[in-house]
């Protein structure tokens, strides 16, 4: 098995390019999807979150209301780093379980918008092995979220909270320009993947 993190800043594409890569054999874990698990109906960071963000944050028909939640920790650094103390944990538990699940001679990825930033899929049994992060310019992200429906404030402020591409180059083995079209991507994909295949037969060359 070959597992790999990959990043990008919210609205690079990291996840066109997860997607490209499991057109050809990986296996994604979303990871910010199971991040939404963990605060959702019934999930393992539901009364840690309450506990300290108050009952306000709780969704009527259960769960965590992430509207909620992120107006509060997309504007208090404290607030962002008290979630990720309760959530990366927990996330960390449900990556692995999935990762029990899946076949060993697997090309693992999991699809993260944090990564530089703390140690989630890291620390955790079934560590990321490489790292690649996705880069696009911040103007054509912030047009993408624009696009998406999301306010400038709130594009701007999300965009913010994140690391920075420099913080992503210093953790990245990879890094994978998404500056042309959607074609463009699915090329380097092609690329991404092959090397993913070398290094995954590496690994299972045994010394001689
Ligand atoms: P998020 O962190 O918000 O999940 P992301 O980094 O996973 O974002 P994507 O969801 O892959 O980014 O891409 C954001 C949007 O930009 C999508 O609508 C996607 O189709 C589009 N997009 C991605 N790459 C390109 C590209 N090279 N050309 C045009 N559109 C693109």
């Amino acid at each position: 098995m070959l597992i790999v993190g990959l990043t990008g800043g919210i609205g690079s594409g990291k996840t066109s390019l997860a997607e490209a890569l499991a057109r050809r054999g990986a296996v994604v874990i979303d990871v910010d999807g199971l991040g939404r698990q963990v605060i959702g109906h019934g999930g393992s960071a539901v009364e840690a979150v309450v506990e300290r963000f108050g009952p306000e944050v709780r969704h009527p028909e259960g769960g965590i209301d992430r509207t909620a939640l992120a107006e509060i920790v997309f504007h208090d650094e404290q607030a962002l780093s008290d979630l990720t103390e309760i959530s990366h944990p927990r996330i960390n538990q449900l990556l692995d379980e999935a990762v029990d699940r899946v076949s060993g001679d697997s090309i693992v990825v999991y699809d993260m918008a944090v990564l530089a930033e703390s140690e989630l899929g890291w620390s955790n049994r079934h560590p990321y092995e490489i790292v690649i992060t996705v880069e696009t310019p911040p103007e054509v992200r912030f047009e993408r979220l624009r696009q998406r429906g999301m306010s400038p404030g709130d594009a701007r402020s999300r965009m913010e909270s994140q690391a920075s591409d420099e913080e992503r180059q210093a953790v990245a083995d990879y890094i994978v320009a998404n500056q042309g079209d959607l074609a463009d991507l699915e090329h380097v994909a092609g690329e991404v993947w092959s090397e993913l295949q070398r290094l995954h037969d590496q690994k299972r060359r045994p010394l001689d």
